[in-house]
C-alpha cells in the first residue's frame, strides 16, 4: 500500500487485515461501488457491518438437550448468501438466536447471541468463535452427550454447534480420520469387539463397554489394545 494523502476530514475508518483477500473488505463499505481497482474485476460483495439485512434469510435450527437443564435449547443460525449466482457465491453466518423455556440463562444468552451476531456481521474470520466457545468449562462440571462426547459446559456445546454449522456451509473444512486411519480404527474395533463380545445392553454409547475418555477428541471411545490405549473415534493412540 502506498502513501495516501489525506485532504479532508477522516469520517470513517476500517481496521486493515493482513489477509490479502480481506484487504478489499477493509475499505469503507459505502465506497465499494467506486473502487478504483474494479475496472475489470467483477464487484465482489464481502461481509461488512453496513451490509443490510435482507428481508429473508435462510437458516438452520439445532436442538440442544443437555442433562444440566430440564428444557431443550434451540439454536438458530441464519446465513446470508453473498454474490449469489456468481463464482464468488459464499454463504456466511449472519445472526444467531437461542430459544429456551429455561429462563435461568436468559441474560447471558441475550448478551452472547448479540455479540456473536455482531462478530458474524463484521465479516472476516469468524471461526475463532468456535475455539473460544469450546474452551469454556463450567466450574460445576461438564456432562456427556448421548454420543459419548464430553462437554465441559453448555457454552462449549454451543461452540460445537457453531462449528458444525460452519462446516455445513463450507466455511470450515470437514475434519475426521483419514481413510487410512478409519480403516485402522475399524480393524482395531473389530479386534476389540471380538475379544470382548459381552456388551452392556443398556449402554448409550456406540463404543464398546468399558471404553475410556479419549484425551484428544473427548469421546468415551479409547480402549486398551495390546497394552496400548487406542481411540476408536479419532484413531489417537498413546503409543503413536
Ligand atoms: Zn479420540
Amino acid at each position: 500500500m502506498g502513501n495516501i494523502r489525506i485532504d479532508g476530514r477522516i469520517v470513517e475508518y476500517a481496521v486493515a487485515q493482513d489477509d490479502a483477500e480481506a484487504s478489499a473488505a477493509a475499505e469503507p463499505p459505502p465506497k465499494e461501488e467506486s473502487k478504483a481497482d474494479s475496472k475489470d474485476k467483477p464487484k465482489v460483495i464481502r461481509m461488512h457491518e453496513k451490509l443490510e439485512r435482507p428481508e429473508m434469510l435462510i437458516g438452520s435450527t439445532y436442538k440442544v438437550k443437555t442433562p444440566v437443564s430440564d428444557h431443550a435449547m434451540y439454536v438458530t443460525i441464519n446465513d446470508i448468501v453473498l454474490n449469489e449466482g456468481t463464482e464468488h457465491e459464499k454463504r456466511r453466518p449472519f445472526e444467531i438466536f437461542i430459544n429456551s423455556k429455561n429462563l435461568d440463562h436468559y441474560q447471558w444468552i441475550v448478551a452472547l447471541t448479540r455479540i456473536m451476531s455482531a462478530v458474524f456481521r463484521k465479516g472476516g474470520d469468524v471461526a475463532f468463535l468456535v475455539d473460544e466457545l469450546k474452551a469454556v468449562f463450567d466450574p460445576r462440571g461438564g456432562y456427556f452427550q448421548p454420543g459419548g462426547m464430553y462437554m465441559p459446559s453448555i457454552i462449549a456445546e454451543l461452540g460445537h454447534i457453531v462449528e458444525r454449522h460452519l462446516r455445513s456451509i463450507g466455511l470450515l473444512n470437514p475434519v475426521g480420520p483419514s481413510e487410512e486411519q478409519q480403516k485402522f480404527i475399524d480393524e482395531k474395533r473389530a479386534e476389540f469387539e471380538a475379544r470382548n463380545s459381552q456388551r452392556d445392553a443398556f449402554a448409550e454409547s456406540s463404543y464398546p463397554n468399558g471404553a475410556q475418555l479419549c484425551g484428544k477428541c473427548s469421546v468415551v471411545a479409547a480402549v486398551m489394545l495390546d497394552g496400548c490405549l487406542t481411540c476408536l473415534n479419532c484413531g489417537y493412540s498413546k503409543c503413536g
